[in-house]
């Protein structure tokens, strides 16, 4: 049967670009449709504009520290709509980039929502195209607690497009974007507190992470509220109350609701086509991202593998190079590494000290907390952690962490070693670059009693 194309992607985000492009790249004729702005979660109303906010708000810090160096800064000012308006730009810049991206590898773009009609059938604006195969790239959306008043407090999406910055901000939830968030408003001179129901931030981390983060965090000022629920937020005149199970109220003049994210998977026509979704409610995909529809694949948050925008890109890739390039190539989910921008940010790749364990048995503890060496001069007690965990039948780091300035540049560098099996001798064997907080990671040499924290919850 001739279809219209030989693949159709519902979704033009970073998974589903990529995937569009190097499936065109490779000759097929290529689809792809949209219901909002090309670049997805990440580009739109994530990952990028979150990274500027978080430089945005950094300077504050930079003026600080520049007296210890004998700069006098003047007074300064900050305008939160001149940075809203800049970040915006930006945005739009790279919106036109990504759109020229698929033009240039000629991929169709369709805007509008695409819904499935059968195994090779997707209407998008009325309109039916066939494809021999569809891949489902719809990411994921916020989602807000189930508590009374709840409309009353704003997700990430809302928090890039605030008209003003709050004078005060109650975060709910622990997780990357609560604390990427609560970085930014403390930072930009916001009265931050974060509500957590756990005592911790930053469930699945390394505890000594979470717990290394949670001072730092505290130390520059977001004020903790651990093992503490929101049952309901209240307006009152330009306050919002916000009822603790305990029975407490908090008031702040605006709450954002960082609890999580949902696959967006409703209204996609799964159902009537037979494409089966997993316990959490994500597309069940095998190892080569198949649904269980043989025509349809998904990638991405879709999908709550690891919900990362470059292991969509990786999925996405990965398919098209099996689909189109003749090149079967797996998605490879282990050692995937990542960072939190919060301040300080934090930077992971392998196991946890907990997970290690568990894993591997007997391990041994590598770890350094240590003030940098640019707040000797201008005072700055914030300190940086450091840690490396090591299989100790065969040496293999099997997990490296940080908290501190730029962890996230270094655990990139980090992460190949990781990746490539590194033993900690090879390690050690590595000539540090002096002076950086870096080389800490090629220059610990005492083994650390394990710590005797309880086990990540
Ligand atoms: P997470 O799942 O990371 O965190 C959700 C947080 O909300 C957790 O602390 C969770 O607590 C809490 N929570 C969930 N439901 C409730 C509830 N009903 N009441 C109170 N608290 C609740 O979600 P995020 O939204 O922060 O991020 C989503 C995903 O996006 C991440 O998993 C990550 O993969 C990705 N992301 C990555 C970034 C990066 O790479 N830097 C940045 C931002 C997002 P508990 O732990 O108790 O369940």
């Amino acid at each position: 049967m001739a279809y219209d194309y030989d693949l159709y992607v519902i979704g033009a985000g970073s998974g589903g670009v990529r995937c569009s492009r190097i499936a065109a790249t490779a000759g097929a004729r290529v689809a792809i449709c949209e219901d909002d702005r090309v670049g997805g979660t990440c580009v739109i109303r994530g990952c990028v504009p979150k990274k500027l906010l978080v430089y945005g708000s950094h300077f504050a810090e930079e003026f600080e520290d520049a007296a210890g160096y004998g700069w006098q800064v003047g007074e300064s000012k900050f305008s939160w709509p001149t940075l809203i308006a800049n970040k915006d730009n930006e945005i739009d810049r790279l919106n036109g980039a990504y759109k020229r991206l698929l033009s240039d590898a000629g991929v169709t773009l369709h805007e509008g929502r695409g819904r499935l009609i059968d195994a090779n059938t997707v209407e998008v604006a009325g309109k039916r195209y066939s494809a021999e195969r569809i891949v489902i790239a719809t990411g994921g959306r916020a989602v807000r607690p189930g508590i009374e008043g709840a409309e009353h407090g704003i997700t990430s999406n809302e928090a890039f497009h605030l008209k003003t910055l709050p004078k005060r901000i109650l975060v709910y939830g622990g997780g990357y974007i609560a604390v990427e968030f609560a970085g930014i408003f403390n930072g930009l001179g916001a009265e931050v507190t974060q509500v957590v129901r756990r005592d911790l931030i930053l469930r699945g981390f390394d505890q000594e992470v979470r717990q290394h983060l949670q001072k730092e965090m505290t130390r520059k000022g977001v004020i903790f509220r651990p093992n503490t629920e929101l049952v309901a937020v209240e307006k009152s005149g330009d306050a919002c109350l916000c009822k603790t199970a305990a029975g407490e109220t908090i008031e702040t003049d605006l709450v954002m609701f960082a609890t999580g994210r949902a696959p967006n998977t409703q209204d996609l026509g799964l159902e009537q086509v037979g494409v089966g979704l997993n316990k959490a409610g994500a597309i069940a995909v095998d190892e080569w991202s198949q649904s269980t529809v043989p025509s349809i694949y998904a990638i991405g948050d879709v999908t709550d593998r690891i919900n990362l925008t470059p292991v969509a890109i990786m999925e996405g890739h990965f398919l098209a190079n099996t689909l189109f390039g003749k090149r079967p190539m797996k998605p490879d989910h282990a050692n995937v590494p990542s960072a939190v921008f919060s301040q300080p940010p934090v930077g992971t790749v392998g196991l946890t000290e907990e997970e290690a364990r568990r894993v591997h048995g007997e391990i041994d503890v590598y770890a350094a907390t240590f003030r940098p060496m640019k707040y000797t001069l201008s005072g700055r007690q914030q300190q940086t952690l450091m840690k490396l965990l090591v299989d100790a039948k065969t040496d293999r780091v099997v997990g490296a962490h940080m908290v501190g300035d730029d962890a996230a540049e270094i655990i990139q560098g980090i992460g190949i070693a990781v990746k490539a099996g590194a033993t900690k001798a090879q390690f050690d064997a590595t000539v540090g670059i002096h002076p950086t907080a870096a080389e800490e990671f090629v220059t610990m040499r005492s083994k650390r009693p394990p710590l005797q924290a309880k086990a990540a919850e």
